[in-house]
């Protein structure tokens, strides 16, 4: 039976007015990110991107992706997309797909490198990817889900991969190498030129983790911020994902996975025929493909084109150099390595900068930690940002003022990224 207890499914609806009513009740706990209090899980190019996102999610709704047959709008505003993406990335012949997010671009790469290596008799059972401390869960959680391995090396001075730790880790049985642009915990772009030697020297497949600076580290660039070459420049990369959904500003359930060209990118897709209804191919990991989240990107990308990208990208760093001299101005604290994108993170190496983290919570921040060495995160730096910096670098004044003065117990809070 069902719809006969407490926990099932009502039998009856609700009139649309009331669920909505609802719903709004159920988000009053929500962490207003309208406000820029939050520096984490949402992105925004600003209101009137925003708006070009929503209205074309809505027109493409019900699409669905994975018919490119049936909906050839669909297949278009994908290939524009990775055409774009790669262009922006200096791939000469990019091929790839949009994916649901920066994971599964991750775990697509990984299966491409995996059966790239299986056909080219390389990797025995467990093939191996090299990737400094600081990459992503992803890859290991992909690794977890191909039967493959995924070695982490220690990480060097200014929080970036230490290549020559990479170098000396290479086994017969790795096949590929992983660096950042920049990595999630410290903002920091690995030395990507020279892990693309270390690949060089014994052919491994290079992936970058553009996840997050594939979208603004190319318009930094034209902005005159200096930017480690990070891209398809690099002769060893052969995949690189870039996030859509967080600085291509497009709606949520968008990332790119963009290959060097066709004949890598031809490891990714699934093909089964043994049940009955034929042939079934599948590019991404997912089946049905929300329309929606194609066309968002295809129309943000043409909305703003390069000359949007780069004025965005102009705020988003002058506001992110605000916070770095605000932070530098008091000599307890530190911020962590070099950042070249738009994540800074910052320890206070003889006073205790959760206290500080949770003096900043209680003036109305969200404020998200991290745990090696313990810091705060700034999370990723948007144009929702912008107009609150010098309330925030205000606040931290006066959350350094209490820590320091000991009005501030010791916090020893947990350190936690989703879940
Ligand atoms: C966000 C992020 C990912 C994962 O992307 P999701 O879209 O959250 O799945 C991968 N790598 C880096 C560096 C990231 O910041």
């Amino acid at each position: 039976m069902t719809g006969s207890n407490e926990f099932g499914l009502p039998r009856e609806g609700l009139p649309a007015e009331e669920v909505f009513e609802r719903m709004e009740a159920a988000r009053a706990d929500d962490v207003d990110w309208r406000d820029g209090r939050v520096g984490l899980y949402v992105h925004s190019g600003g209101d009137d991107v925003l708006a070009v996102a929503r209205e074309a999610y809505s027109r493409f709704f019900s699409e669905n992706a994975l018919g490119p047959t049936a909906f050839p709008s669909l297949a278009r505003f994908e290939r524009d997309v990775i055409a774009w993406t790669g262009d922006l990335l200096r791939a000469e012949h990019p091929a790839g797909n949009i994916t649901s997010g920066g994971t599964e671009s991750i775990l697509l790469a990984m299966k491409s490198i995996r059966d790239w290596a299986r056909a080219a008799g390389r990797g025995g059972d467990r093939p191996e990817v090299l990737a400094p401390y600081s990459a992503h869960p992803a890859f290991s959680k992909a690794a977890d889900l191909l039967g493959m391995q995924v070695t982490r090396t220690p990480l060097g001075s200014g929080y970036a991969a230490d290549v020559g730790a990479m170098d000396a880790a290479v086994t017969p049985r790795t096949v590929a190498i992983v660096g950042s642009a920049p990595g999630f915990p410290h903002g920091i772009v690995d030395p990507l030129p020279e892990i693309a030697l270390v690949a060089g020297r014994h052919s491994l497949w290079m992936h970058v983790d553009g996840c997050v600076g594939g979208f603004i580290l190319p318009f930094a660039e034209r902005a005159q911020y200096p930017v480690t070459p990070f891209d398809f420049r690099l002769d060893a990369v052969r995949s690189i994902s870039a996030d859509l959904h967080k600085y291509g500003f497009a709606a949520k359930g968008a990332s790119t996975i963009v290959y060097r060209d066709a004949e890598s990118h031809a490891y990714q897709p699934y093909h089964f025929d043994q049940w009955p209804r034929g042939h079934y191919t599948a590019p991404t990991i997912a089946g049905t493909r929300p329309g929606g989240a194609v066309a968002a990107a295809w129309a943000v990308m043409r909305y703003l084109g390069v000359d949007g990208y780069v004025r965005i990208a102009k705020t988003i760093y002058a506001a992110r150099d605000a916070m770095m001299a605000g932070i530098r101005s008091h000599p307890e604290l530190q911020i962590l390595g070099e950042p070249q994108g738009p994540i800074v993170t910052f320890a206070a190496p003889d006073l205790d900068i959760f206290a500080v983290a949770e003096a900043l919570t209680d003036r109305g921040w969200f404020v998200t930690r991290g745990a090696e060495p313990p810091c705060i995160h700034l999370g990723m730096l948007t144009a929702l940002h912008v107009p609150v910096v010098d309330r925030y670098l205000d606040d931290l004044d006066a959350a350094m003022a209490e820590v320091r003065d000991g009005r501030r117990a010791r916090d020893t809070g947990p350190v936690t990224y989703g879940g």
